[in-house]
């Protein structure tokens, strides 16, 4: 089942795995996965992508990245977004190692530039059918 958003964009529903994201997300807090094998990854999963196992902890990450590569959204694809165009959508490389995907927010989007520093917020959205707002990930310039 897909959970929306007031505004009509899919949101996520947290699972018992990702709970604890969502909730640390919610307080402004960005937590990341770490196996202590392999290092840190993103987004949360229940065993390591690399080794399989699920021995990971979450740490809080630094929320610090720099955008690797975007594309900017002239037309709005997705129909609940279309008043938002134009808008930029990022891989960052996060400073612990991992790769994220997400907006790009408080930038004009022809100001966003690969190798650009961003740190991490989040966004709330209420969902349509009540409850508790879920924190959606979104990087902007840093300071
Ligand atoms: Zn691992």
């Amino acid at each position: 089942m897909v959970r929306l958003a007031r505004d009509g964009r899919s949101i996520p529903e947290p699972t018992p795995v990702t709970a604890p994201f969502f909730k640390a997300a919610a307080d402004g807090r960005f937590l990341l996965q770490t196996c202590p094998r392999d290092g840190a990854f993103f987004y949360p999963r229940a065993r390591c992508p690399k080794c399989w196992r699920a021995d990971w902890s979450w740490a809080e990450a630094s929320g610090q990245g720099k955008i690797h590569a975007f594309t900017i959204d002239r037309i709005g694809h997705d129909p609940t977004q279309k008043e938002l165009a134009p808008f930029v959508i990022a891989l960052v490389d996060l400073e612990e190692g991992p790769r994220a995907v997400a907006q790009i927010v408080e930038c004009e989007a022809e100001a966003v530039r690969a190798g650009m520093p961003v740190k991490a917020v989040f966004d709330l959205f209420q969902p349509a059918d009540g409850g508790d707002p879920t924190p959606i990930l979104r990087f902007r310039p840093a300071a």
